[in-house]
């Protein structure tokens, strides 16, 4: 089927019936993508450190757009940079904000320092003002070099947040020896309980989680990551360039795993439990499916047949599109902002060929996919929640805002939140509505 998007001819490679759409490029001067800076990239990886004190070095613009993370609110500092900072520099201004901060906050474990444009634009040596700041105050100074301006997407951002993980935080607490049966969870962001229905799983292995990066890090959980037995992925964008750093400085090996749907939970634990030898410790994993097969089957059976639209940050992709299969529902478009190739390899081997894959999609061409391929739930990030209720499409939130989707109760929650969605009265109120209700 010929897609009737309006689209500029580079746009064309983005979008893949078969094969892999092009990735990683920047967005078409012109084009309104749904990217985030680099800046963002990075603060999706480190705000959840709690114990640090964050700080933009930027315009307080910067700082407000940035303060909030997955929904959530964190507190951070900020330089307020203006016009005259830019001509006359503000290296000055940031070892005060530093010491100001520090004053402010004394129980800070370091403070973490971030890079805007505007700071870009100065071109001070930030990296030396944090190392005398550092030297001066007694607590670590970390900078991490993420203008808005210096990537193609927020992708560049988790490169330049990891970066500052593996130089400053991970395996700082010195030599130890490596501890059994124990994990680091690369890439999860504790959403909604998320992360509780992990260990949970983890627990019933005999395995304790050491530290996650960064749902429920701390500067001292960081700094003994490295002595953990296995590093797992759970999102590849944030977690592989760790693993892989981790895998050569420290000898850890690493898995990718998923714990979104049924299928993806019950392999990533029997993989935990081959790596630790214990097998025999999964022996319940199929009771669980089951139970939770039959939890959900009320909602199992409103949802068979029904079409799904998806699109993305990154590396959930591939697992949710087979979470939604479970659920009996035929995903008919999939996409991200600035998936890489692995990403869409990984949604490939999935979905299977037909399915389009859709790379840095803006909001004309998702309007297009709805009036085209008409479906009964688009699920995404919350930029285009609005554009699909005008369109009288249930919409659902991914990260999400309720409960956990992680685990074998997660899967019950998202059977149950899909169902009420699609099922609302109000869509038959929407008049030539793309998603009969
Ligand atoms: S693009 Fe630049 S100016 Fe805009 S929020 Fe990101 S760092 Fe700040």
């Amino acid at each position: 089927m010929e897609l009737s998007v309006d689209m500029l001819p580079e746009r064309r490679q983005h979008m893949q019936r078969v094969g892999l759409p092009a990735c990683n490029r920047p967005t078409i001067p012109g084009v309104v993508s749904q990217r985030a800076c680099v800046l963002y990239g990075a603060r999706w990886m480190l705000a959840t450190i709690k114990d640090a004190l964050h700080l933009i070095h930027g315009p307080v613009g910067c700082a407000y757009y940035s303060e909030t993370v997955r929904k959530k609110r964190y507190e951070v500092f900020s330089t307020a940079l203006d016009e005259k900072d830019i001509i006359f520099g503000a290296g000055a201004k940031l070892a005060a904000a530093i010491r100001e901060g520090v004053r402010l906050r004394p129980a800070a474990a370091a403070v973490i320092v971030y890079t805007t444009c505007a700071a870009g634009l100065i071109g001070e040596d930030v990296t030396a003002i944090c190392r005398q700041a550092e030297a001066n105050l007694g607590v670590p100074v970390v900078p991490v070099n993420c203008p808005g301006f210096c990537g193609v997407s927020q992708g560049d951002g988790h490169e330049a947040a990891a970066l500052a993980l593996l130089e400053h935080f991970i395996g700082r607490g010195g030599e130890g020896s490596p501890l059994a049966k124990s994990v680091n969870i690369l890439g999860e962001y504790d959403i909604q309980g998320d992360l509780k229905e992990i260990e949970g799983l983890l627990q019933r292995l005999g395995v304790e989680v050491l530290c996650t990066v960064s749902g429920r890090a701390t500067v001292a959980g960081l700094a003994r990551a490295h002595r953990a037995g296995l590093n797992l992925v759970h999102c590849g964008r944030t977690g592989r360039r760790l693993a892989l750093e981790m895998a050569e400085r420290f000898g850890i090996p690493w898995r990718k795993v998923s714990f979104f749907g049924l299928a993806e939970t019950a392999a990533a634990l029997r993989t935990i439990a081959d790596v630790f030898h214990c097998p025999e410790k999964a022996t319940w994993l199929e009771e669980e499916i089951e139970s939770a097969r039959e939890k959900a089957s009320p909602y199992l059976e409103r949802l068979a047949g029904k079409r799904v639209g998806l699109f993305f940050g990154a590396s959930r992709m591939g697992s949710m599109a087979r979470a939604f299969r479970e659920l009996g529902m035929e995903v008919v478009f999939c996409g991200s902002q600035f998936g890489c190739r692995e990403d869409y390899a990984e949604s490939r081997s999935r979905l299977g060929r037909e399915t389009l894959l859709v790379d840095d999609a803006h909001e004309r061409e998702l309007e297009e996919f709805l009036h085209r391929y008409r479906p009964h739930l688009l699920a995404g990030g919350s930029r285009e929640q609005f554009m699909a209720h005008k369109l009288g499409v249930p919409f659902l939130v991914f990260p999400q805002e309720t409960a956990p989707y992680a685990g074998f109760n997660g899967f019950v929650n998202l059977a149950r939140e899909v169902a009420t969605l699609i099922g609302a009265p109000v869509w038959r109120l929407a008049a030539g509505s793309p998603a009969p209700g």
